[in-house]
């Protein structure tokens, strides 16, 4: 989607805070929920975002309280010894095994605690237990019950590939927390390893087409992995580095942008050209999760995408439960502040001009564009590619 540009690095959404001041205040909501003391909130704002916590917090979805007394045994919880604060915890038998499990079954455990501060810190207070696997599987739980944000989930998979979690593992997480295909770190693990074996020839291309053909093959062997239909070619057109096109199912590239001659922009083009596969992934997801209970001729309508699109969705309708669900509904539900920024529009001849001249933008003129860029990378489709975009630039660094 390209009106406001892929021009940019994504912008950090979390501004860590220091742990202070909030700890001395804990906040206390009334309302049903699981309750969290402050310094778990401090926690979880540091992971994945403060304003994803205080929206979560506004809406109930978190509760905060004051630390709490010591909590009687959860039934459930392996050992079977009640956690207490204040007075010193009792080792948990097979705290250490449990806690160099893999996350596909660490992260079922940790979701059954209750109440889960004080089962961590039970845990963490055992010897011979990893704490930073248990603190990061802690983390994935709490960002799977907080919504989404993007940003909290590529700092997850940085964690997860610090600790090093083997591939099949991170993808468990991955699809724990709601994600599929693409965005799987199997999937990103795939494309950096044809991207470095592309890079190199691509940069050596002089011209578009043998370029697109290239990139093609890369992006269209991992929509293929996933299950997805291929994109059909990909076009020279301006405006905007790149743009999925759903009605023709192709990609279309700026001339500029596709040829650039420094040492990186290869690998950029092809990561800009996964964000826009990842598009074409939504729009199938999207056609899946409509073949519930539409026949192809009317999702193809109704979703404007070719007939044989619709048929392949069709052909493997998205059940109810399934993981990917929730990321359907939404970019099935209305968007937000759709449409162009309305400031940006207000001014958006005089910076063309201005530009054409080579003059520079005001500071007030930038903080336009960089707001309505923000607003555009919110929208659901967005926020989810550039996710996608950001783990595959990842993938890429660290290979
Ligand atoms: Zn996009």
């Amino acid at each position: 989607m390209p009106d406001e540009g892929h021009v940019h690095e994504p912008a950090p959404v979390a501004t860590p805070i220091g742990a202070a001041p909030l700890a001395a205040t804990p906040v206390a909501l009334p309302g049903p929920g699981r309750g969290m003391t402050a310094s778990h909130v401090l926690a979880l704002s540091r992971t994945i975002g403060n304003a994803a916590v205080a929206r979560a917090l506004a809406t109930g979805a978190l509760l905060a309280r004051e630390p709490a007394a010591p909590a009687a045994a959860p039934a459930a919880a392996p050992g079977g010894v009640a956690p207490a604060g204040g007075v010193p915890t009792p080792p948990v038998a097979g705290a250490p095994e449990l806690s160099q499990a893999p996350f596909a079954q660490l992260l079922g455990t940790v979701e059954g605690w209750s109440p889960r501060e004080d089962w961590l810190q039970a845990h963490l207070a055992t010897p011979g237990v990893d704490g930073k696997r248990l603190n990061l599987a802690d983390t994935i739980v709490m960002r799977k019950e907080t919504g989404v944000d993007e940003a909290g989930v590529v700092e997850i998979a940085q964690e997860l590939y610090i600790v090093g979690t083997p591939v099949g593992d991170r993808d468990a997480v991955f699809t724990y927390l709601g994600f599929g295909g693409l965005a799987l770190p199997s999937s990103i693990e795939a494309f950096a390893t044809a991207s470095a074996a592309n890079a190199a020839a691509i940069a050596t291309m002089r011209s578009f087409e043998e370029r697109a053909g290239a990139v093609l093959g890369v992006i269209n062997a991992r929509l293929a992995a996933v299950g997805v239909p291929t994109i059909g070619r990909i076009t020279k057109e301006g405006g905007g580095n790149a743009h999925f096109n759903k009605k023709s199912w192709t990609i279309s590239v700026d001339g500029d942008f596709a040829m650039r001659g420094d040492p990186s922009a290869p690998a950029q083009l092809l990561t800009t050209v996964y964000h826009e596969a990842r598009h074409a992934e939504q729009d199938f997801l999207v056609a899946r999760s409509l073949a519930r209970d539409k026949s192809a001729g009317e999702i193809a309508a109704a979703h404007e995408i070719p007939l044989e699109v619709a048929n392949a969705a069709k052909a493997s309708p998205l059940p109810a439960d399934d993981p990917q669900a929730a990321l359907a509904d939404r970019l099935r539900g209305p968007v937000q502040d759709d449409g162009p920024d309305p400031d940006l529009a207000a001014i958006r001849d005089r910076l063309i001009e201005k530009k054409a001249r080579g003059e520079k933008f005001t500071p007030e003129e930038q903080a336009i564009i960089d707001k309505a860029y923000a607003r555009y990378k919110n929208r659901p489709h967005e926020a989810d590619a550039f996710l996608v975009e950001e783990l595959a630039k990842y993938g890429q660094a660290t290979r």
